[in-house]
């Protein structure tokens, strides 16, 4: 295959390592099978996809290679059949959703590798498009076998790797390829390192961060890394109430992390020391029970029922925390403000979502739960981006390395520094 001497783009600036990666724009991809890594992992029901957001998430990239005249072969996984060949876990489903509801004829292969899929593969004529069955059928894909990883690069020319929520796993396809192929970005990595990367490293100010959820265990490398970056940290949800019960409040039976009293302590002390503003609702929705049913009313924190727990923030506290939201100039959402799959408890998050459509600046959804809360409140396509990877989105905010960024980086390096040749 053709190398052309490209310098790998850089996200990230001005952090110690910055991302370097080779994006699809650096790739001639006319008549060659390139072998895709995308992500979908979608919902089924009765065996029809019954969310295609991840599928449309990675249209882009499809678009960009079949115009460029690529055979394009996808690979992805579905739930976790865990070696087996688990009938709900097929993707033949997304084939065919593919092909009536989304237009993109998608030919199928009912394996990843072996003889059926060199076949299909063989058959393939530029600008058409090929799903091979579900990798973790086998279970060398989650080993990250080397060997499985081979068989896999036997089947392309090049490989592109657009599978943001998988990135955080150092699995055979995510990462194993690219060790055997010319490697690439697709558009949707470039898009998800470009918006989490710039949100962390050239932030216009001020900068908030709104963490929820339930735990603060899940989320400390998290804070402590904002506490570096960020102007102002906002926390709801779940783990509010440990910071609140370390400030001295009976929160009832909110949920509280005992252990992590300390800690919380200590946090807020750094939080004071580095200057940066850590927000904590003045009031909440307290309820009897852990029940969408229970009776339910707002308080403030010092007064709270000390047999009922809180299941959102209050109505002061929204409007706290909208109004900081508003007029922010970059906002990172990670986790909802209450359990918000409730409808009683459901107004802190919405307040958030809709404080993030309010704000001009720059808005990032960090995944998973929040980016659920996106969609049902309908703000998706009005912030600056939604992040398609929970887990992944989550390890990027920390600061850890995505094993699926970093096979990707150590291709472009290979890719730089190798000779240009025929
Ligand atoms: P996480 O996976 O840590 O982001 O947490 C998300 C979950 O936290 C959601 O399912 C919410 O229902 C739940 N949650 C949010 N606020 C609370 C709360 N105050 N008490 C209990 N669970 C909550």
């Amino acid at each position: 295959m053709e190398r052309r001497n490209v310098e790998p783009f850089k996200w990230g600036r001005r952090l110690a390592a910055p991302v370097k990666v080779l994006r699809l724009q650096d790739g001639d991809f006319a008549g060659k099978r390139v072998l895709v890594r995308v992500d979908f992992n979608v919902p089924l029901n009765r065996g029809r996809v019954a969310d295609d957001t991840r599928i449309r998430a990675a249209l882009p990239t499809l678009d960009h290679l079949r115009a460029a005249g690529a055979k394009v072969i996808l690979l992805s996984h579905l739930g976790r059949p865990k070696g087996q060949r688990v009938p709900e876990a097929s993707l033949q489903p997304v084939a065919k959703h593919m092909t009536k509801k989304l237009g993109i004829e998608t030919a199928f292969a009912s394996d990843c590798i072996g003889p059926e899929a060199e076949r299909q593969v063989h058959a393939l004529q530029d600008g058409e498009v090929l799903l091979l069955e579900n990798v973790r059928y086998h279970s060398q894909e989650t080993e990250g076998d080397d060997g499985f990883a081979r068989q896999l690069a036997s089947l392309g020319d090049c490989y592109v790797n657009d599978a943001f929520g998988t990135a955080h796993r150092a699995h055979a396809s995510t990462t194993g390829i690219a060790h055997h192929l010319p490697a690439y970005a697709g558009l949707l990595i470039e898009k998800e390192l470009r918006a989490l990367g710039d949100a962390l490293d050239e932030p216009a100010r001020p900068f908030t961060a709104i963490l929820g959820g339930a735990k603060v265990s899940d989320k400390i490398t998290v804070i402590e890394r904002l506490l570096e970056k960020s102007d102002q940290i906002v926390i709801g949800g779940g783990m509010a109430f440990t910071f609140l019960k370390a400030m001295g409040h009976d929160v009832g039976k909110s949920l509280v992390e005992e252990d992590k009293l300390d800690l919380a302590t200590e946090l807020m002390a750094r939080a004071k020391a580095a200057g940066v503003d850590l927000l904590l609702p003045e009031d909440v929705e307290e309820a009897k029970e852990f029940s969408p049913t229970a009776p339910h009313r707002a308080v403030k924190v010092d007064r709270m029922h000390p047999d009922w727990m809180g299941l959102d923030i209050g109505p002061l506290a929204m409007e706290r925390f909208a109004e900081v939201i508003a007029s922010s100039g970059t906002v990172l959402w990670n986790g909802p403000m209450g359990v918000f799959e409730w409808e009683p408890f459901q107004f802190g998050t919405r307040a958030v979502a809709n404080a993030l459509v309010d704000c001009h600046g720059t808005t990032v959804v960090g995944g998973g739960d929040s980016a659920a809360a996106a969609k049902k409140f309908k703000i998706t396509d009005q912030v600056t981006h939604v992040s398609t990877g929970g887990g992944a989105s989550l390890e990027y905010l920390e600061g850890k390395e995505l094993p699926g960024i970093a096979a990707l980086e150590a291709a472009a390096k290979n890719h730089a520094g190798a000779p240009s040749v025929a």
